[in-house]
């Protein structure tokens, strides 16, 4: 006696949600990648949601088409994350130099997107001309300890 498709339907979501999971959390799956687990997390969620979203009757080949599209969601999506990151990043790395300059007297001008890079700005002070540079991995700080204006006067 074999199930009903609706049964073996609900067994098989509930093992997948399972396995998504499992895979999130990562301890039964030490050998995997973090970054490769998540990734396969989310294509199986994405997954389930496409094949519910499916009409009746839609074509076999359109069904094996949600594979490839929630593995292109999955990959969307951890781009979007990261690019998040890096822009979080490039927030803290201008306000990190923000702070030391204005510690040390120096005034800066407004940052400016270096040219071709959306990730780098740069900026330097009003004052002395001191130079700051900020990616949203490194940051260069060119500026003295002392801004000049402040050792003139
Ligand atoms: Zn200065």
């Amino acid at each position: 006696m074999s199930n009903s498709a609706e049964t073996e339907l609900k067994h098989l979501k509930m093992a997948i949600r399972y396995l998504v999971g499992l895979l999130e959390e990562g301890s039964l799956v030490p050998r995997y990648d973090e970054a490769t687990r998540q990734e396969i997390g989310m294509v199986l969620q994405h997954l389930l949601h496409k094949v519910e979203g499916l009409p009746e009757g839609v074509p076999e080949n359109l069904v094996l088409t949600t594979a490839v599209r929630a593995i292109v969601e999955a990959a969307s999506d951890h781009d979007d994350a990261a690019q998040q990151e890096q822009t979080d990043s490039l927030e803290r790395q201008m306000c990190e130099a923000e702070a030391w300059a204005s510690i040390h007297g120096h005034q800066l001008e407004p940052w400016e997107q270096v040219v071709g890079s959306a990730m780098e700005y740069q900026t330097s002070c009003e004052t002395c001309g001191g130079f700051v540079y900020v990616s949203f991995n490194s940051s260069y700080n060119l500026l003295l300890e002392t801004c000049e204006r402040i050792k003139q006067e």
